[in-house]
């Protein structure tokens, strides 16, 4: 039986950071679900159907991925799905804290689901949704944090420079 895993995420929007790290889970496991985030705590800027969408675009002609939306308890999903381990990017020491504690969180919750940290390539680890929505909103350039094919999209709606 193929290794499952679950990548986990708000991806408000992709960007080339969340691109790298499933990228390489591709490569190491046979099947990599990336489990979009449907309920999130702060409203979104882009909603479920266009985060999907721009994952599909970016990610979606990796024959070993899947994304799907999901909603409720990751480690309630990921045993539904058949996935040993959650696969999640650390950019810095501040990501550790945060998860650590879900890892180990996840890990009660359902004994057999694992956490596998990956580092994404050092030119990416400075790199968040929250960033290219900062730098966005004030008409800044976000072309070297998002691919080409979603940029104008994402541009468009979070430029928020001379609509007032
Ligand atoms: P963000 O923190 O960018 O809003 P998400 O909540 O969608 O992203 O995070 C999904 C996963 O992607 C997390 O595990 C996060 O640590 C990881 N990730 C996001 N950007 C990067 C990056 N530049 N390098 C490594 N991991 C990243």
């Amino acid at each position: 039986m193929g290794k499952t895993v679950i990548c986990p995420g708000s991806f408000d929007p992709v960007t080339y950071g969340h691109i790298d790290i499933i990228t390489r889970a591709a490569k190491m496991f046979d099947h990599v679900i990336v489990g979009v985030f449907v309920n999130m705590e702060k409203k979104p800027n882009f909603d479920i159907d266009e985060r999907i969408g721009f994952l599909r675009r970016t990610v979606g002609h990796l024959p070993n991925v899947e994304i799907v939306g999901f909603d409720g308890l990751l480690a309630d999903y990921a045993k539904e799905r058949g996935a040993t381990a959650v696969v999640k990017g650390l950019r810095a020491v501040s990501d550790f804290e945060y998860e650590f504690q879900m890892a180990l969180t996840n890990r009660k919750l359902n004994p057999d689901l694992d956490t596998v940290f990956l580092t994404s390539d050092a030119q990416y680890t400075y790199l968040s949704s929250s960033i290219v929505k900062n730098v966005a909103s004030f008409g800044g350039d976000i072309r070297n944090f998002v691919p080409e094919c979603i940029h104008d999209e994402i541009f468009e709606r979070l430029n928020t420079k001379g609509k007032h």
